[in-house]
C-alpha cells in the first residue's frame, strides 16, 4: 500500500487535539503513533525514546507487536533506529534488509515491512528519541513526506517534553541540582545567579492556526531582524567594537541567506507556528553542524543560532536585550560562547564568573576574562539548556566545576571556601600600599603583567609597582581587524596616562604560536610554537613592527619609554630589532616629533639557546627578562598548552633551577638587570626559591602580587639565600618537598 501523505496541517492540527484531550502519558503517545499511521497511510508507527546513556527504548507502537513495546531496546548505532539516533539525520530507506545495519528484532514482528524512515526526536540539539514509519511495500519515501515526518517529531518533542515522557535526564526539572565538569580556564571560584547571555526563547505555541498570517509575521519579523542588524553595524564603534563587528557582519549575511530563509518558509507551509519553524531549523541545522569537528563550522554554527534566537525575539516583541540594569549584583554569565568585547560590555562590578558551553585556554575571551579576574569554567557541553535565569549557580575554575541549583551542603562547603578566599584577599589588600621588602631590608621588584586596558586599571589595587611586561598583542587578538597605526597610538597612550609616573615595559607584538590574529593569513605551520612567530615574523616582515614602534614612541613623548623584544634566538637578532627600534626614533626626530627623554632596551630570554650567548647579548642591553613560560616549554620540551604534558615536569627541580641560577649569575656578572615575568614567579614557594637563587625582581599577574609580597615580607633573605644554594649543592629525592620544609622551617608564609 502506498504512503500518502494527508497534508502535514491537517496532521498537526489533530495532534493538538491529541495534546489539548490530556490523559495519561503512555496513552497519549499510543494515540499519537495510531494517528500518524493512519494519517500517513503507513503499516506501522513507532516512537523509541531514549533511556540511560545510549540505548532506545520502543515505547509505542501501530503496526508492530505489541508485546514488544517497554522490552525492544537499541543501543546507540545498532540497528536501523540506532544508526538515526547516532547520525541525528533521517534515513529514508526503500529496502530496509539490503542495508548493512538492518537489525530486525524477531520480537517485534517487523519482518515483512520493506520501506523505512526513521527521524529523529530532538531537543537543544540532543537526540532524545526517534519516530518511525514502515511500508509493506519496497519504495522511497519522497522529501515533502521526510519533512513533514520531522515536523511532527519535532511536536511530538515538546509533548513528551511537557509531559515528563521523556527519559527523566533529558527534562530535568530547572529545580534540580546538576553538576558540571569542564576546563577551568582562569582561577578562582564565584557563587551567584544564573544570567544567560543571550536569553533563550521558550517556544510555546507549535502549530499554527492560519498559516497565511504566520507566513506574513515571518516576513516582517526577518524585515525588522535585517534592519535591526544594519542599524547595529552603522553604530558600532569601529575602534572598541574588536569581534563584535566581525560577528555582525556575518549576522548580515546570514540574515540575508535565501536557502535559510526558504526553510523557514517551508516549515511554516507545513502547519507550525513562525516561532517553532524557526525553532525546527535551527534544530536541524544543530544536529547537522553542532559535533561537526571542523571548529569553523561550530562557529557558524553559534552565529545561526544567536541570529535564530534574536528572530524569535523579534517574533514574540523581545527584541530588546535584557537592560543592564537589571543584572543582578553576582551575575554569572552562561553562554555557549562569547567574544571578548561582548563580555566587556557588560557592567564589570556585577559579574562574577563566567561559564561556556566553548572556550579554551587561548581562547581570547578568557585571555579578557583573566584580565579581569574573572572565575571561567568552559568546555561544559550541555549547559546552556537546562540553565534559566536567576537559578543559583557556582563556578569552580579551580577545579573546572559548576554546580546549578546546588544543594544544601555544596552551597556550605563553597560559602566557607568563598569566606576564606575573601579573608586572604583582605589580608592582601592590607599590604598592597607596603613596599615588597624583606624582613632584613632587601628591596625586591615587583611589577605586574597587563595585556589590555582592562588590567592596567588592576594595578593601584593589585599592589604592584609598575607593568613589568605589557603583551601588546592582545590589542591586536581581541580586534576584528588590524589595528591602525592611529589606533595603536592612542590605546598606548591611554595605557602611558593611565599609569601616571610609573615605569610600563612594552613588550613587541608576539604573534604567532597559539597568538594567532584572524585577519593575518600566515601558513599553516606543523609546529607553529617552534614556528614563524614574534620577531622571527616582525624581522621578515618588518612593516608591522616598524608600525607598532612609531606608534610606541609618539604615544610616549619626551617620556621614558621601556621596549623589549620576545622570543629572541640569536644576538643578531636582537641587534637588527634594536637598529629598526633606533632608526624609527631617528626617523620621528628628523621629522621634528618629541622623542622619550630615555628609550631603555631590554630582550626576553625565552629559548634555551640565548642562554649561552648571554656574555655577548648582555653588554648590549638595559634589561633582560625571563619569560619563563616558553623558556620551560622549550627546555622540558614539553607544549605549555597541553595538559597531557604541561604539568609533568615540576618546575622546582634541579635542571631548571641551574639553568636559571646560571642565567642570574651571568647577569650579576655584566650588572644587568634581570627579571622573572613567566608565570612560574607567581606561585609563592617558586618566588621564594627564585629569590633564593639571587632573582630581586618579578612581573606577575595581578592576582598573583598579592600572595607572592606577603611572602616576601616575611622572608629572612640571608638565611633564606644560604638554605636555598645548600638545598641545589645537596638535593634530596623530592626537591619541592625540601624547599617547602625550608619555607617552613623559616616561617615563611607561602
Ligand atoms: C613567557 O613566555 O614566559 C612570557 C611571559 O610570555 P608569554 O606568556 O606571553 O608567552
Ligand atoms: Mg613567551
Amino acid at each position: 500500500m502506498p504512503l500518502s501523505l494527508e497534508g502535514p496541517r491537517i496532521l498537526l492540527r489533530r495532534l493538538r487535539q491529541v495534546m489539548a484531550d490530556g490523559g495519561e502519558g503512555q496513552v497519549r503517545l499510543d494515540r499519537t503513533v495510531e494517528l500518524i499511521a493512519t494519517s500517513m497511510n503507513a503499516a506501522v508507527c513507532s516512537v523509541y525514546l531514549k533511556r540511560g546513556e545510549d540505548a532506545f527504548e520502543l515505547c509505542a507502537t501501530e503496526g508492530l507487536n505489541p508485546e514488544a513495546v517497554h522490552s525492544t531496546v537499541l543501543r546507540l548505532g545498532e540497528g536501523l533506529v540506532g544508526d538515526v539516533a547516532q547520525h541525528k539525520r533521517p534515513l529514508n530507506l526503500a529496502d530496509a534488509p539490503s542495508h548493512p545495519r538492518f537489525a530486525p528484532r524477531p520480537e517485534t514482528g517487523e519482518d515483512p515491512f520493506k520501506s523505512f524512515v526513521g527521524v529523529p526526536i530532538l531537543r537543544g540539539g540532543d537526540v532524545t528519541g526517534v519516530l518511525v514509519v514502515q511500508n509493506f511495500t519496497q519504495r522511497s519515501f519522497v522529501d515533502e513526506e521526510v519533512e513533514a515526518l520531522q515536523t511532527v517529531a519535532m511536536v511530538l518533542s515538546e509533548m513528551l517534553a511537557a509531559s515528563g515522557e521523556e527519559r527523566a535526564d533529558a527534562n530535568i526539572s530547572p529545580e534540580a541540582a546538576q553538576h558540571f565538569t569542564g576546563l577551568g580556564l582562569t582561577d578562582g571560584i564565584a557563587m551567584g545567579h544564573v544570567v544567560l547571555h543571550e536569553p533563550r526563547v521558550e517556544v510555546t505555541k507549535l502549530i499554527s492556526d492560519n498559516t497565511e498570517e504566520e507566513l506574513e509575521r515571518l516576513d516582517s519579523a526577518i524585515y525588522n531582524l535585517r534592519r535591526n542588524v544594519d542599524k547595529l553595524l552603522a553604530t558600532e564603534d569601529v575602534s572598541h567594537a574588536g569581534e563584535h563587528l566581525a560577528v555582525l557582519e556575518t549576522y548580515r549575511m546570514f540574515a540575508n541567506d535565501r536557502g535559510w530563509l526558504r526553510r523557514i518558509q517551508d516549515a511554516v507551509g507545513s502547519g507550525l507556528t513562525a516561532e517553532a519553524a524557526v525553532e525546527r531549523v535551527n534544530n536541524q541545522m544543530r544536529a547537522r553542524l553542532g559535533n561537526h569537528r571542523d571548529a569553523y563550522l561550530r562557529d557558524r554554527m553559534h552565529d545561526f543560532e544567536d541570529l535564530s534566537n534574536r528572530l524569535l525575539r523579534v517574533l514574540t516583541g523581545r527584541a530588546e536585550l535584557a537592560s543592564e540594569d537589571k543584572l543582578p549584583r553576582d551575575a554569572i554569565l552562561v553562554a555557549r560562547t562569547m567574544g571578548p568585547a561582548d563580555l566587556l560590555d557588560y557592567d564589570r562590578g556585577k559579574i562574577r564568573g563566567l561559564v561556556l558551553e566553548e572556550g579554551a585556554l587561548g581562547g581570547h575571551v578568557t585571555i579578557v576574562a583573566r584580565a579581569l579576574n574573572i572565575p571561567l569554567v568552559g568546555d561544559l557541553r550541555g549547559i546552556v539548556s537546562p540553565a534559566r535565569d536567576g537559578q543559583e549557580i557556582i563556578v569552580d575554575a579551580d577545579q573546572g566545576e559548576v554546580h546549578l541549583n546546588p544543594m544544601g551542603d555544596i552551597i556550605d562547603a563553597y560559602s566557607n571556601r568563598a569566606r576564606l578566599q575573601a579573608r586572604r584577599l583582605k589580608r592582601y589588600a592590607r599590604i598592597k600600599h607596603l613596599p615588597a621588602v624583606t624582613r632584613d631590608g632587601t628591596r625586591i621588584q615587583l611589577d605586574m603583567n597587563a595585556g589590555l586596558m582592562v588590567d592596567v586599571e588592576n594595578l593601584g589595587e593589585s599592589g604592584a609597582e609598575n607593568i613589568g611586561l605589557f603583551r601588546t598583542e592582545l590589542q591586536f587578538m581581541v580586534a576584528a581587524r588590524m589595528p591602525r597605526q592611529g589606533e595603536q597610538q592612542a590605546e598606548y597612550e591611554r595605557i602611558l596616562k593611565a599609569v601616571g609616573d610609573r615605569d610600563v615595559v612594552f613588550r613587541t607584538l608576539d604573534i604567532g604560536g597559539d597568538k594567532v590574529l584572524p585577519y593575518l593569513r600566515t601558513r599553516q605551520e606543523e609546529n607553529p610554537a617552534m614556528g614563524w612567530r614574534a620577531m622571527r615574523m616582525a624581522l621578515d616582515r618588518p612593516g608591522l613592527v616598524r608600525h607598532q614602534i612609531r606608534a610606541l614612541l609618539k604615544a610616549a613623548g619626551e617620556r621614558r619609554l621601556s621596549v623589549m623584544f620576545p622570543m629572541l634566538t640569536t644576538v643578531e637578532e636582537f641587534e637588527q630589532s634594536y637598529d629598526l627600534l633606533m632608526h624609527e626614533n631617528q626617523r620621528l626626530q628628523g621629522f621634528g616629533h618629541k622623542v622619550p627623554s630615555q628609550l631603555r632596551v631590554g630582550a626576553m630570554l625565552e629559548v634555551p639557546a640565548l642562554v649561552w650567548q648571554l656574555d655577548r647579548l648582555l653588554p648590549k642591553l638595559d634589561f633582560l627578562s625571563v619569560g619563563t613560560n616558553d623558556l620551560m616549554q622549550f627546555f622540558f620540551a614539553s607544549d605549555r598548552g597541553n595538559p597531557m604534558v604541561s604539568a609533568r615536569y615540576d618546575l622546582l627541580s634541579l635542571p631548571s633551577l641551574r639553568l636559571l641560577s646560571h642565567v642570574r649569575e651571568i647577569c650579576d656578572k655584566h650588572d644587568v638587570p634581570v627579571s622573572i615575568c613567566g608565570e612560574l614567579g607567581g606561585q609563592p614557594l617558586e618566588a621564594m626559591t627564585l629569590m633564593g637563587l639571587g632573582y630581586r625582581g618579578f612581573s606577575l599577574s595581578s592576582a598573583s602580587v598579592g600572595p607572592v609580597k606577603r611572602m616576601i615580607r616575611s622572608v629572612n633573605m640571608n638565611r633564606l639565600d644560604l638554605a636555598v644554594s645548600g638545598a641545589l649543592d645537596a638535593p634530596e629525592d623530592d626537591l619541592r618537598q625540601q624547599l617547602m620544609g625550608i619555607a617552613d622551617g623559616q616561617g615563611v608564609k607561602l
